[in-house]
Parts: structure tokens; C-alpha cells; sequence
């Protein structure tokens, strides 16, 4: 009944298509992905998304469609719905219920859905600087929220180079923003949204709670959550939550009908059938008890790899962790981040250059790297893998800082000993088993 799904029938149909796919699960399986953004999805997610699903037209919200035959895709969507609420503790039965748009096509999607549905152009909005750790859509000025929005940032402190929420408060109160925008791509500690929900309201602001990074914490518990202090809580299904490439607004109830007429018809066509069951699966797969532990071990091996870093005097901004990632300061050892990236990707371990807060350096150089550990995880890997791999980075950043001049790399000779040692790693941990 299933002999679709077989990636042989692409092979058979499309070789020259089939190459790029065996090429990338090659990639994928022999090199180590330490960017914090990116995970594994299950199996199970990604038959959801290789499936006949992607045939149907579903305008509308289930039981409410504008085509036809949509009988089974309406389970498959409140499926979804209702496992994202009980996942977050807002279904009908708990004490603050939120409604569940999970119809957003990404991350940036999800982001504009609520900002198009509570703000009207040049409104202001007050969010976490991108070079301090903010997203694209909290208001930089090449994203539409820069461009629509009258855009202000908070930073983190340059002492600590953490949050520092009396100054955000300070911030709020003498801009008056009509929407505080929490949440980042690359900030190591945690957030406290409860303080956030408070400054919020004293300056008269509503809250919106980008948790795209941290969504996996904080279903486990691990990191505190959003809701009930967040009006709007939007997030990407791909990262820690181990879904497949989507978006998710949750919202306070009253905003229900608004979100849901923004999303549709007001920003996108046809939703996804085929994502949002990959995204009920996989929603039903952080349900369980076994999900925790992958989040407990998630932290436990970014904290493990932040020490063993820093013992070679590579430097992390704001001191270590607390989450799925830590940003170091390779700047510090006189580096750059666009020359370690394309080092250690010459290694086959890939991580992302990133700006570290009050950056001197240009966002396609940077003096930063972000490494995540929520897909090495996934493959099963603990903290002795972690202090493999720190070393392994280590080595590469001191060779690259004896080295003078310009876009250093590493020599053959140390890049081939480490590159089979990485991969005689990822042989042990394979991905689909
Ligand atoms: N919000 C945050 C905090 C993110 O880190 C990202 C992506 O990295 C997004 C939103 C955008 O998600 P997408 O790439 O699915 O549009």
C-alpha cells in the first residue's frame, strides 16, 4: 500500500534528483550537526510529510473548509491542535486555555501572523537585538517587522552579556511599545517570561514569546514556559521539538478568530496537510516520558561541551549555559567566525558563524560560533562524545590561531586525522537505524 514511500522509486524515476538526496543523508550521516537550530526528525515524522497528504486543498480550518474531502485532514489537524495545547499545559481543561494555530508554514510565518493580526503598521515594537541574539523578525531592518514596524531593541548586558530585565523595564517604560517581543536564536541562558508578562503590562504592551529555540525545553519542563504570562506564543517545529520544517501560534483565547483569519486568508493559501500531521506525530512523540530525558540530556551534553571548550581558553559569551547552545567568542583568540565555520565544516563538524553581542565584526564574518547539541543528542550521543567533539575544536581553533595572516585553514595533514575520527564517531551513532 506504502511502496510510494520507498526513496528507490525516486531513484528509479530521477536519478539525477535521487543523487542530491543520497548525497545529503551522506552529510548528514558521516559529519557531526552542531547547529542549534537543526535537528533529526523521527522516521515516523518524516513518512507524515512523504505522504499522500500533500495531495490535498484544505482552505479553511477543519470543519469549516472551502474544498471538498477534507473529512480526514480535519482529524489530522486538530490532532495536531490538541496534543500542541496539551503539550504546553492550554488545553480547554487547564486554567488558562490558548488556542493552537499550527497551519503556519514556518517559524517567520507564525511571527507575522501575530504581528499582522494585533499591530497596525508603524506601531512600535521593542525586542532582543539581532547581534545580542534576536531573530530577523524582532524587528531588523531588512525583515518586513523593521520595515512595517517601528522597530526598537533591548540588549543584553556588557558586563554579564545576559538579560538584564530592569533595564528592559527602563526601556519599555519610556518607549511605550505596543508589543514586547521575547525570545532569540542565540542567547544561552534562560528567560524569565514572568518578569517579561509583568513589564509588559505595566507599560500597557502585550507580550508575544518567540520560544522557536527553546520549544523543546520547555515542553519538557526543563525550561519555564511562556504561558500563562505570553499573549501570543509562536514557535518553529524543527528545532529542539524534533518536528518537521513548521510554524505554531498559540494565543490567548480571545485573539482566536483573529490569528486564525490572518493565517487564512489573510497570509498564506492552502495549509501544509502533510506537514501538520509530520507535526501531530511529532507532538505526539514529545508526549512521552522518553522525550524529557532527550531534553535533559540535550542540556546536560551543551553544558558538558561549554566546559571542556572554555579548559582550552576558548571564551563563551555570558559564561556558559543553560540551554540546547553555547556562543562562543573565538574573536577572543584573534579569529574569526566566517574562517572557523568553513574550518570545521572542512572537518565535517558544522556549526554557524554567528555575531556575539556588541560585535565589532560584520554579520558575514563575525568573531562568534553558535554550537547547538539538541542533534547529536538525538543520535544518542552523552558527555564523553561532547568532550570528544570539544577537543576536536579545540585543536582546530589553536591550529588556526598559530597560523598568520588572513581566512586560515586547516593543513591536510590535521584536517584528515580529524575528519576520520569524526567519522568513525558518526559511524557508531547512526541517525536512522
Ligand atoms: N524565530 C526564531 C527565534 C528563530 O530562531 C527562527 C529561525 O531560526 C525563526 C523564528 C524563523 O523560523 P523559520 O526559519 O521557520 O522561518
Amino acid at each position: 500500500m506504502f511502496h510510494y514511500l520507498a526513496p528507490s522509486f525516486l531513484q528509479e524515476q530521477d536519478p539525477e534528483a535521487f543523487s542530491v538526496l543520497t548525497q545529503e543523508l551522506d552529510r548528514q550521516e558521516t559529519g557531526l550537526e552542531l547547529i542549534a537550530s537543526e535537528n533529526y526528525a523521527s522516521a515516523a515524522v518524516m513518512a507524515a510529510m512523504g505522504s499522500v497528504l500533500t495531495n490535498k486543498y484544505a482552505e479553511g480550518y477543519p470543519g469549516k473548509r472551502y474544498y471538498g474531502g477534507c473529512q480526514y485532514v480535519d482529524i489530522g489537524e486538530n490532532l495536531a491542535k490538541d496534543r500542541l495545547r496539551k503539550l504546553y499545559n492550554c488545553g480547554n481543561d487547564s486554567e488558562t486555555p490558548y488556542m493552537a494555530n499550527v497551519q503556519a508554514h514556518s517559524g517567520a510565518s507564525a511571527n507575522m501572523g501575530v504581528y499582522l493580526a494585533f499591530l497596525e503598521p508603524g506601531d512600535k515594537i521593542l525586542g532582543l537585538d539581532l547581534s545580542h541574539g534576536g531573530h530577523l523578525t524582532h524587528g531588523s531592518s531588512v525583515n518586513f517587522s523593521g520595515k512595517l514596524y517601528e522597530a526598537h531593541h533591548y540588549q543584553v548586558n556588557q558586563e554579564t552579556e545576559k538579560l538584564d530585565y530592569d533595564a528592559i523595564h527602563e526601556r519599555a517604560k519610556s518607549l511605550r511599545p505596543k508589543m514586547i517581543i521575547g525570545g532569540a536564536s542565540a542567547y544561552a541562558y534562560q528567560w524569565d517570561f514572568e518578569c517579561l508578562g509583568a513589564i509588559a503590562k505595566d507599560v500597557g504592551a502585550c507580550l508575544l514569546v518567540d520560544m522557536a529555540h527553546i520549544a523543546g525545553l520547555v515542553a519538557a519542563g526543563l525550561h519555564p514556559s511562556p504561558i500563562p504570562h505570553a499573549d501570543f506564543v509562536t514557535s518553529t517545529t524543527h528545532k529542539t521539538l524534533r518536528g518537521p520544517r513548521g510554524g505554531v501560534i498559540l494565543a490567548k483565547m480571545e485573539h482566536e478568530k483573529k490569528i486564525n483569519s490572518v493565517i487564512f486568508p489573510g497570509l498564506q493559501g492552502g495549509p501544509l496537510m502533510h506537514t501538520i500531521l509530520a507535526k501531530a506525530a511529532a507532538f505526539g512523540e514529545a508526549l512521552r516520558p522518553e522525550f524529557k530525558d532527550y531534553q535533559a540530556q540535550t542540556i546536560k551534553n551543551a553544558q558538558a561541551l561549554s566546559t571542556e571548550l572554555s579548559k582550552d581558553g576558548l571564551r563563551l559569551v555570558s559564561g556558559g549555559t543553560e540551554n540546547h547552545l553555547v556562543l562562543l567568542d573565538v574573536g577572543a583568540k584573534g579569529l574569526t567566525g566566517k574562517e572557523v565555520e568553513k574550518a570545521l565544516d572542512s572537518v565535517h563538524i558544522t556549526v554557524n558563524k554567528n555575531t556575539i553581542p556588541f560585535e565589532t565584526r560584520s554579520p558575514f564574518v563575525t568573531s562568534g560560533i553558535r554550537i547547538g547539541s539538541p542533534a547529536v543528542t538525538t543520535r544518542g550521543m552523552k558527555e564523553p562524545e561532547m568532550q570528544q567533539i570539544a577537543s576536536w575544536i579545540n585543536q582546530a581553533c589553536n591550529h588556526l590561531e598559530s597560523k598568520e595572516g588572513k581566512n586560515r585553514e586547516i593543513d591536510d595533514a590535521l584536517k584528515a586525522e580529524i575528519s576520520q575520527s569524526v567519522n568513525q564517531l558518526c559511524e557508531k551513532f547512526p541517525i536512522y537505524k
